[in-house]
């Protein structure tokens, strides 16, 4: 059988890999794919990126199943386009993306829904949004309606950086389009965590949990980042709270969707908020699966991920369990010189551990040029290791990362440390 995978992360190496574990794989095309996805002789890449153009390709090849890794192509229409044309892909269509692609409707959703989540109000007023934080106060948190690949997001601590980036958005236009309307909302206290779920419009497949760590820095210090790290399972998450965000949260959202007429399938992400007294509310949804947490979630996955998704595009995910590796699975990303401001491209890399049962590497920014394999983004690989407790991952994570070479090379050495302290 041959499969698609449209992507060219971490996530997206991820998935390919994991896909091509089935027995019955053929072949992993991966759209464009990395550096990574070039080397892994059962995957490969394919230089298209235009949904229709991926369409043809998956008629001409008889491809039979697409997965979809990033935000991007989903908010485009890729899954109208290939539905339109009878070609299964797993992912929500334009529509139901919005959940992601529109914070102001998934704030409208949720209001609407009675998913707990900060209050809020929308605006594309600058006057009336400076009031508004006048109003209220800092803390507050000043969010880009639109994709605004991470960058869309200010936690503004006080009132000055709330004003600021209420300008930065509405009267200077900074993030275009995307910063044409701004949610401001209240900001919550607490601990996050990566709830992600399988949905085929109807029926629900809990993954693993996970926790990431967004900023740059050992101890949370630095910039906002797409992620320098996650592992699985995050403890915080206990069964009871599990059984909680299924009820409270994910569980509305799906019927949610369904009774507004935008049925949702695909990988449904809720960031989580979860407080001091371990109330959970939703801080954002994604419509695809998190990157790095997809490192370490697939790192961790026994069943047959081919089979997983067949049953996804056939509505009958009801009738599959996932089986974990009962290891904790840990990924420290390694990002290039100057990222996330300024990531140079260019490093040569070298020295990268063969996998083994308990360490992984999986690419993002990186290119293959013949023989050298060179970085080529701000986040280039993402180391994952496997062991009996978050210490053991750990090590054997950073035991491997440190073998590995690229010039200015920034990692965290502190991957997994809310899991350590608990
Ligand atoms: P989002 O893209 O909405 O998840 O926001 C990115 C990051 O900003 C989150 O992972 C949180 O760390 C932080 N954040 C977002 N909303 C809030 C909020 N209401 N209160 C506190 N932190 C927030």
């Amino acid at each position: 059988m041959k499969i698609l995978v449209v992507g060219s992360g971490g996530r997206e190496h991820a998935l390919a890999w994991a896909i091509a574990k089935s027995p019955r794989i053929q072949t992993v095309y991966v759209a464009p794919g990395n550096g990574g996805t070039a080397l892994d002789e059962r995957l490969q890449n394919i230089a298209i990126t235009d949904p229709a153009a991926l369409a043809d390709f998956v008629e001409q090849e008889h491809v039979a199943l697409t997965v979809v890794g990033p935000e991007g192509p989903l908010a485009a229409g890729i899954v109208n386009v290939f539905r339109a044309r009878g070609l299964k892909i797993f992912g929500p269509t334009k529509e139901a993306a919005q959940l992601e692609s529109s914070k102001d409707f998934a704030k409208a959703f949720m209001q609407r829904h009675a998913i707990p989540t900060a209050e809020y109000q929308t605006f594309s007023d600058v006057a009336a949004a400076h009031d508004y934080i006048a109003s209220k106060g800092a803390p507050i948190v000043i969010k880009a309606d639109g994709l605004a690949a991470g960058k869309g997001v200010v936690v503004a601590m006080t009132l000055e950086e709330a004003h600021s980036a209420v300008d930065m958005m509405l009267s200077d236009n900074k993030l275009g389009d995307a910063g044409a309307r701004v949610v401001i909302e209240e900001f919550l206290a607490g601990e996050e965590a990566s709830f992600i779920v399988m949905v085929d419009g109807k029926n629900i497949l809990p993954l693993a949990t996970s926790q990431d760590h967004k900023r740059l820095q050992d101890n949370d210090q630095g910039p906002n980042t797409g992620g320098m790290g996650a592992y699985s399972p995050a403890p915080i998450v206990t069964p009871a709270l599990h059984a909680r965000v299924m009820r409270e949260i994910i569980i509305p959202t799906v019927q949610g969707m369904a009774k507004d007429g935008i049925p949702f399938s695909g990988f449904l992400y809720a960031g989580l908020m979860i407080d001091a007294e371990g109330n959970p509310k939703t801080l954002e949804f994604n419509c695809r699966m998190g990157d790095p947490e997809t490192q370490p979630i697939m790192a961790r996955l026994k069943t047959d991920l081919l089979t997983v998704f067949e049953h996804a595009v056939t509505g009958t995910l009801d009738k599959i369990e996932l089986e974990w590796d009962r290891r904790t699975a840990l990924g420290v990303v390694m990002a290039a010189h100057g990222y996330p401001e300024e990531p140079r491209k260019g490093d040569l890399i070298t020295d990268i551990p063969a996998e083994t049962a308990d360490c992984v590497t999986f690419h993002a920014g990186t290119t293959l040029n013949g023989e050298k394999l060179t970085t080529s983004g701000g986040r280039v690989l993402c180391v994952v290791g496997l062991g009996d407790s978050v210490k053991v991952a750990q090590k054997h994570a950073y035991d491997a990362a440190d073998l590995i070479h690229f010039a200015g090379s920034q990692m965290r050495r502190d991957i997994g440390w809310r899991a350590l302290k608990r």
